[in-house]
């Protein structure tokens, strides 16, 4: 299959010169994109007979596809459950883990199956999820047959609180936690050595953990060990918020990555989430070791982290760390759309430090797209329009009133533009959203089937009961 889309207004390049196309065509063959450039030229070196299809982009401007560098796929049936006036560790012991014990298997299809949904609509192409919360032999074929790019993996964690808390079951233990960290790595070896590769490449499978209190310090470096040994990566949640961090200082003597690092944990096949509270040695460590930093801006604002207030993104920027960007799971941050994480990246460090030359869109997209691809291990195929890179990216509609005036592309694109203009989004050579809807998924029903269950797991789960607590001093 040979496709040409042509005059398309720009394309907004990614490479490493942040290139932007005027008036540019590109050449697609079956997943990959075989040329790009001027449509002038282009035009002069292909008979228009040799194309299968030919798209008029006339009115169209392409981006990369977005790249969500952490998300919970298993989590979208949480969305606007939770308290929005709690912290976070109740939110997360409370409410979000009682929440996800009740997730069944079929549950959990349909949940990933509606975050892919959100995220094609959103230009999202490739994500870097925290894994299913059952065995994934139920979650990859959905994924194979949607089409998206991703990593995903299977939850793990092995420290249970000394304490049952309200809300917590025996069985949800049996179910959340593996035994040690010894049980719970071969588990993830298992589930590495069956999946990884699955749908023609297109889904990858890392080492998994939660991360952070129900994790040993032994499962958060035996995990990143046993990724470089199956050649594949891992994401856990850590330094989330500046409580972990007093917390980690008060039993340990010393910051979350300060702990890791000094058992030999950092490494680049290395994603820590949110890394909201690091100290200065903590992020020149991130930069010795080549350790990836997934920001979720989302859910610092939901949650209150403090990403703001502490948070220490442009330095880690500015040292050299490649920090990319994540949604979280709609419960965190309420959405799946990471292009309203890159606004919000692009300008949170001007108005907190009063200065317009932080961060701003240009790295915001980058962000967002090639530094994603990065720390996913996957830039040698995606991440920006380049020639021999997968044909995955995002059609713009230039008519829409998002764009309607606008000069700068880039500009337009990060503080003006939103998924309501986006036309279509292409992932391996496909369109996978296009014409209004998400070409390989029945949404209706889907979102039918969405809103019932979500209502069933609250019910199991007691959280529509009064007494779940608004506090907690688990672990502490
Ligand atoms: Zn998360």
């Amino acid at each position: 299959m040979r496709t040409l889309i042509e005059h398309l207004e720009f394309i907004l390049t990614v490479d490493s010169d942040d290139n932007v196309l005027k008036d540019a065509s590109i050449v697609i063959d079956d997943d990959v994109i075989t040329d790009v450039g001027p449509a002038e030229e282009i035009g002069q070196r292909y008979a228009r007979a040799g194309f299968d299809q030919i798209v008029d982009g006339s009115h169209l401007g392409m981006t990369p596809g977005f790249i969500d560098s952490h998300v919970h796929l298993s989590e979208t049936l949480s969305r606007a459950v939770f308290p929005d006036d709690i912290d976070t560790r109740t939110w997360v012991f409370h409410w979000a883990k009682p929440f996800y014990a009740h997730v069944d298997e079929e549950d959990e299809k349909t949940s990933v199956a509606l975050a892919c949904c959100e995220m094609l609509r959103s230009g999202t192409t490739c994500f870097l999820d925290m894994g299913a919360q059952n065995d994934p032999a139920g979650t990859i074929p959905v994924l194979e047959n949607i089409g998206m790019r991703g990593i995903t993996g299977q939850h793990a964690a092995d420290n249970v609180p000394e304490k049952l808390p309200h809300g917590w079951s025996d069985e949800m233990v049996a179910h959340h936690f593996f035994a040690n960290a010894d049980i719970a790595l071969a588990a993830l070896g298992d589930t590495v050595e069956k999946w990884n590769g699955a749908g023609d490449g297109r889904i990858r499978v890392w080492v998994n953990i939660e991360g952070k209190e129900p994790c040993s310090l032994e499962l958060h470096v035996g995990a990143r060990t046993l990724a470089e040994k199956y050649g594949v990566g891992t994401t856990y949640h850590i330094a989330t918020s500046i409580e972990e961090a007093k917390i980690s200082e008060k039993k340990y003597g010393a910051w979350p990555v300060q702990r890791i690092a000094d058992a030999g944990g950092l490494g680049s096949n290395l994603v820590i989430a949110h890394g909201v509270a690091l100290t200065d040695q903590e992020i020149a460590l991130l930069k010795e070791y080549d350790t990836k930093v997934a920001f979720c801006p989302g859910t610092s604002f939901k949650l209150a982290k403090g990403a703001g207030a502490f948070g220490k993104y442009p330095e880690l920027i500015e040292a050299g760390v490649t920090v990319c960007l994540g949604t979280d799971g709609v419960s965190a941050s309420g959405n799946l759309n990471l292009m309203r994480q890159m606004y919000v990246v692009a300008g949170l460090f001007k108005d907190i430090r009063n200065d317009p030359t932080m961060v701003g869109a240009r790295m915001a997209l980058r962000m967002a797209t090639i530094d994603g691809a990065k720390a996913l291990g996957w830039d040698e195929e995606i991440g920006s329009i380049e020639i021999g890179k997968k044909a995955d990216f995002v059609l713009f509609n230039l008519h829409h009133v998002e764009w309607t005036p606008y000069f700068d592309p880039l500009q337009a694109l990060v503080w003006s533009a939103s998924p309501n203009s986006i036309d279509q989004t292409w992932v391996n050579g496909r369109a996978l959203y296009s014409a209004g809807k998400v070409q390989t998924i029945d949404e209706e029903t889907l979102f039918e089937d969405a809103r019932k269950r979500a209502k069933a797991i609250i019910e199991r789960a007691g959280l529509s009961a009064e007494g779940v607590p608004k506090a907690t001093s688990l672990y502490e």
